[in-house]
């Protein structure tokens, strides 16, 4: 199976993170996500472990919160004592309200407004990733303003390609994304920075891309990230204390797909990073990296209620779920590829191509294109595997359908962390 939470059980049904799923289905409802707590856990430990063996002591992993927010996540994060990102008050909030320990929160985003920096500070948000000229003087401002020093790193736009898909890349010069090397910005960021008397600069952060399975991008960022620092350091006589390698390991979507050697590749880059720093004849700063994806995806699956099934005759069939691109918008978006299952009749033969349609009013509503599957009939389960990343924190209520509930799959058995949302959710905020 494409990963080993996913399993059949004796009656042939679908076995998540070892709970039948079509009894989960039955207990809650469907649209419904899952969430498999251990094989978060799994993740953050493998990071945890990877960076204590190979980076300098002080590295750290950070979990992207974009990726999948609410507040059982943050408590995880605690409990396993893992730092995170945030960028935007609600996740601030979100996580702050859950407990957590705000001085390890590092605070994203391309256009912080003032009123975002002031609940951040607030807040007590360990460390901004500052993006442009006017946050670094917005931030001073209002550090100066509330009396503190507030710490920062400040976001680099190393120059590189690294040919995911368009909208996930963002390491190019012409991101919309930080200072870029290239053009002098990042150097007249330094500058700007450290005349500032309320921010104390730790160092510096890229973040090139999603969805990456090799090393060599990292390696590559990592060395132009350095290239930058001991010149910073030779012009400017700064020494950055950490650089942040940003989040985008890889995650296996697709059977054909490979799994991911964490250890190793972490092992690759920072190996890499020590041979440079050699090189340079520089120090290895503390490192970090902001993982999100490849620590909430596989521990994800929805179950949905199959609707329809429409064969257009020489044409195309269509098996309509009772959720969508409201729920996952990620085809939609990107096309991302997803393994579809029937969850009564998991080892049934897929001998049915079908596409997987949404019940939006909107032809773009696909989960998925042309997947083999067992042919379905109306009321059975149908799972959507490796949905927990950008599902849950990306739903919407298109068409006012409420967002689906999230249920933990522990030890301890399974519970919920998000309610399912009501119709008169929807409608609270209308006056
Ligand atoms: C999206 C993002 C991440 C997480 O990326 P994943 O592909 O989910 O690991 C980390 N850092 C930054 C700045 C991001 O924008």
């Amino acid at each position: 199976m494409i990963c080993n939470n996913v399993t059949v059980n004796e009656k042939g049904h679908l076995s998540f993170a070892g709970f039948d799923t079509v009894e989960l289905a039955a207990k809650y409802g469907t649209p419904l996500y899952l969430m498999d707590e251990n094989k978060i856990r799994e993740h953050i430990r493998e990071y945890k472990a990877a960076f204590l063996k190979y980076f300098p002591k002080g590295s750290n992993p950070e979990f992207a919160s974009k990726s999948f927010s609410c507040k059982q996540i943050y408590r995880i994060m605690q409990q396993e004592n893992m730092c995170i990102d945030a960028v935007s008050m609600g996740e601030i909030y979100t996580a702050k309200s859950a407990g957590f320990n705000m001085s390890h929160c590092f605070f994203h985003g391309n256009n912080k407004t003032d009123c975002d920096i002031a609940f951040a500070i607030d807040s007590g948000v360990g460390y901004f990733v500052i993006d442009n000229f006017e946050e670094i003087e917005a931030v001073n401002l209002m550090a100066k303003d509330k009396g503190i020093i507030q710490k920062a790193l400040l976001r680099i736009t190393p120059g590189i390609d690294t040919h995911t898909h368009q909208k996930i890349s963002t390491g190019n010069v012409d991101s919309k994304f930080g200072f870029a090397i290239a053009t002098g910005m990042a150097n007249e960021a330094v500058e700007a920075v450290l005349k500032c008397e309320n921010i104390t600069l730790c160092g510096f952060h890229c973040h090139i891309g999603s969805q990456i399975f090799e090393s060599d991008p990292f390696v590559t960022a990592a060395e132009l990230m350095l290239d930058f620092i001991a010149h910073i350091k030779t012009t400017q006589n700064y020494t950055a204390d950490i650089l942040n390698l940003g989040g985008g390991f890889g995650v296996k979507y697709l059977e054909s797909q490979q799994a991911l050697n964490l250890d190793e590749k972490i092992g690759e880059v920072a190996n890499a990073i020590s041979q440079k720093c050699n090189e340079l004849g520089i120090a290895v700063p503390k490192i970090a990296m902001e993982p999100g994806r490849s620590i909430v995806a596989d521990a994800g699956m929805t179950l949905y209620t199959v609707g329809s099934v429409k064969e257009i005759k020489g044409y195309k069939n269509y098996v309509s779920i009772d959720g969508g691109m409201p729920d996952n918008p990620r085809f939609a978006l990107y096309e991302s590829p997803y393994t579809v299952m029937i969850a009564s009749r998991a080892n049934d033969k897929a001998d049915f191509t079908a596409t997987i349609a949404g019940r939006c009013c909107e032809s773009g509503d696909i989960i998925q294109n042309d997947v083999l599957i067992p042919k379905p009939c109306r009321s059975e389960i149908l799972a959507v595997l490796t949905t927990g990343a950008y599902n849950y924190s990306m739903a919407s209520n298109y068409n006012r359908i409420p967002r689906p509930p999230v249920v933990m799959l522990s030890d301890k058995g399974d519970y919920i962390a998000v309610k399912r949302e009501t119709i008169e959710d929807i409608c609270s905020l209308d006056v």
